[in-house]
């Protein structure tokens, strides 16, 4: 089957969360499984830069009036090569640093036709733009590939019918939202902007028009899945998430196992597995050194990896740093977001340096590093559509504690004295969303802890979960079937 992967993102040319790791990882799982994949990037520099031997395929208009040419190149990664179709428009594309906002986070005020753009291109591509190679499924992720879906749905062509659209929810949050003039910018007809169709409470939505043209929808874990049809995940969406349940389906993320895998990582300075655990010691003790922490095998090592923003519940850490010091922990935190976040960790790392590291800034190395060398990972979100540091931590045997939400429920086991018992048991949980709730997880951490032979039977647990990507390529496979009857 041929399929088009479109997204903004794509690991490792250009990220800013999880989505470009799904977006990197699923092209490749789904060749494994047979498919014939291609992927449909925005030019963004490094994207540019990333893709060798891009050569035009196509060139066309855009709806208000633009010439743009579509070339088509190979992404390497690792030993391997992804296909790709780059949209070569400068004038939308070519700014540096983050995809989305400029260097003060401002939104950059054409976002509208940039990501336009992406869906735009995805339809044409449906409709035979390039002669050579015609996708069968076009699958759209999160909002900035949002309108692809819209512009099938109100293809005139004579290839509309044969091709169906999916669309990923990696968060619901994130929509898209600009203002209704923007609308006639776009080249769809009137009557999508609609509430049976593209507007929202009198703005352009480009997430809901994700969700209300495509054949068919999923999310990023199966209690994700759930939770963004209620009115408190919802986000405003959820009446017409749950008209269309029948064809929502969560399907988890997985690890990327050429990517995080503690056996093989080049950038730990020690490697191990659940069979050979020893080099974990040597990668907490040099991150210890590396971060400026008391180099004490003894003291339990909370990490942090993460976007410093609300959604991240980060503020429980904050609140509670006190008790994990006092009880002899040892917190390393890397991370960039919202500058009073930003100040505040880097406050308390400067009161206790021996304690407390906090690296603000954005490098996959010591992401890596934390992973390898910690021994629990604090993911306490407000909410977590899948969650993939928790997954990670999971693999480094890096336990992860983490709120009952999202894909933090569907992937971690929480250590209860049954679970413990019957061996189930890989991370901690907690229910109620306060430094309460956090404290109740945390100090059950650390009495785990204590147990060295107790500690070590989770960890064990833990680091043989399995979350292949495999699994969710196929998941994937059948959704595709599914949009495609
Ligand atoms: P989200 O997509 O909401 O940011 P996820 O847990 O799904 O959260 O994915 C986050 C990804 O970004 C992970 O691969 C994580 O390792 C990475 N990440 C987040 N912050 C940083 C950072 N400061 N430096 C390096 N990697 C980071």
């Amino acid at each position: 089957m041929k399929v088009l992967q479109v997204s903004a993102e794509f690991f490792p040319l250009l990220k800013t969360g999880g989505l470009a790791d799904v977006a990197g990882a699923l092209p490749l799982a789904l060749a494994d499984v047979g498919q014939d994949v291609r992927v449909l990037l925005p030019g963004f520099p490094s994207i540019r830069a990333g893709v060798a031997d891009a050569l035009p395929v196509a060139e066309f208009d855009t709806p208000w009036g633009q010439r743009v040419l579509l070339r088509l190149g190979h992404i390497s990664v690792g030993e391997r090569q992804v296909a790709a179709y780059v949209i070569d428009a400068p004038a939308l594309y070519d700014r540096p640093g983050n995809p989305y906002e400029d260097a003060h986070g401002q939104p950059y005020g054409d976002n509208h036709r940039r990501f336009a753009l992406l869906g735009f291109a995805a339809a044409r591509l449906a409709a035979g733009l390039d002669g050579a190679w015609r996708p069968k499924v076009v699958h759209a992720h999160d909002w900035h590939a949002a309108l692809a879906p819209a512009y099938m749905a109100f293809d005139g062509s004579i290839h509309r019918g044969d091709a169906a659209s999916v669309f990923t929810v990696h968060n619901l949050a994130f929509q898209g939202l600009f203002d209704h003039g923007h609308f006639l910018e776009l080249g769809l007809p009137h009557s999508a902007f609609d509430i049976n169709g593209v507007e929202f409470y009198g703005h352009l939505s480009f997430m809901k028009a994700g969700l209300f043209y495509a054949d068919r929808l999923t999310t990023v874990s199966p209690t994700y899945a759930l939770e963004i049809q209620t009115p408190e995940q919802g986000c405003g969406l959820q009446g017409l998430l749950r008209g269309r349940s029948r064809q929502l389906t969560g399907i988890l993320n997985a690890v990327d196992e050429a990517v995080w895998n503690p056996s093989t990582d080049a950038l730990l300075p020690a490697r191990f597995d659940v069979d050979r655990p020893a080099g974990k010691a040597q990668c907490k003790a040099e991150l210890q050194a590396q971060l400026g922490l008391a180099v004490r095998p003894d003291a339990p090592l909370f990490t942090v990896i993460s976007r410093l923003t609300e959604q991240k519940g980060l503020h429980l850490v904050l609140e509670t740093l006190d008790t994990l010091i006092g009880l002899g922990g040892q917190l390393a935190l890397l991370g960039t977001g919202v500058p009073h976040l930003e100040a505040a960790f880097r406050e308390r790392a400067a009161a206790a340096p021996g304690s407390v590291s906090a690296t603000i800034g954005y490098s996959e190395a010591l992401a890596h590093r934390l992973m390898g060398g910690g021994d629990a990972i604090l993911v306490p979100s407000m909410y977590e559509p899948c969650g993939l540091t928790q997954m990670y931590g999971l693999k480094y045997g890096s336990l992860p504690l983490v709120h009952r939400v999202g894909g933090l429920a569907d992937t971690v086991v929480d250590s209860t004295p049954d679970a413990l018992s019957g061996g189930s048991a890989t991370g901690f949980v907690f229910d109620r969303f306060d430094a309460e709730g956090f404290t109740g997880a945390l100090r059950r951490a650390f009495e785990l802890y204590t147990r060295a032979a107790d500690w070590q039977r989770v960890r064990d647990t833990a680091m043989r979960q399995h979350a292949d990507w495999h699994t969710a390529a196929t998941r994937y496979l059948n959704v595709y079937e599914e949009a495609l009857q």
